[in-house]
């Protein structure tokens, strides 16, 4: 574990999340780690601009690779809405507003199709390398499940029955769109050791 990694988030638990899927390939640390206490402005135009602005600013900030994300949930019938307003989409991070929202706009489209998506951007010295993960599913019409956070009530990942917010954090953190991307960045961890 002689490799530092700075994920650009204040949030201890997305931290620990992350250092246990990349286990002992790098030791990972958040922006309070580094006392760094503002918001980074993420006012991208893209999932892919989102990530990097955040892996940029950690990086130019301490010279220590860094890793940045940005996920949100893309609906076919409304045109990749809410996309990369997925977290304010009606209400800031108000996880029953925006799924009230989403439904609303739904209302009479047979098309449920919808995936989750996570970029992923690793910048060091040599610059920005991006791993991405979809996880692809349908939308409900009214929320099942109290489990997970955001949307995770008014989807069902292809080939199961049940929402994401019917499944235990487990279940869902082994096809999550996180995983796939996280996973996708451990091989490249492993080629540049
Ligand atoms: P973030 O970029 O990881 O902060 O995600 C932005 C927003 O996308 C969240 O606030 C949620 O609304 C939505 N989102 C991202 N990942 C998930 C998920 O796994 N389940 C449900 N909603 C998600």
């Amino acid at each position: 574990m002689d490799m530092e990694l700075l994920v650009a988030t204040h949030n201890e638990h997305k931290k620990e999340e992350i250092q246990q899927i990349l286990g002992s390939e790098c030791l990972v640390k958040s922006l309070t780690d580094y006392d760094i206490h503002e918001e980074i402005i993420e006012d991208g135009d893209s999932f892919h601009a989102n990530a990097l602005i955040k892996a940029k600013y950690c990086f130019e900030k301490t010279g220590i690779p860094s890793l940045g994300d940005d996920s949100g949930l893309v609906v076919e019938s409304l045109d990749g809405r809410p996309g990369i307003f997925s977290a304010r989409y009606a209400g800031d991070h108000d996880f029953a507003k925006n799924i009230e929202k989403v439904l609303e706009e739904m209302q009479g489209i047979d098309n449920r199709k919808a995936y989750f998506v996570t970029v992923l951007c690793y910048y060091d010295e040599n610059g920005a390398r991006y791993f991405e993960g979809r996880v692809h599913g349908n939308l409900l019409t009214e929320n099942k499940g109290f489990k997970g956070f955001g949307y995770d009530p008014i989807f069902i990942p292809e080939g199961y029955d049940r929402t994401f917010a019917e499944m235990d954090p487990e279940e869902k953190n082994k096809i999550s769109h996180r995983r796939q991307a996280l996973d996708l960045f451990m091989d490249f961890l492993k080629v540049i050791d």
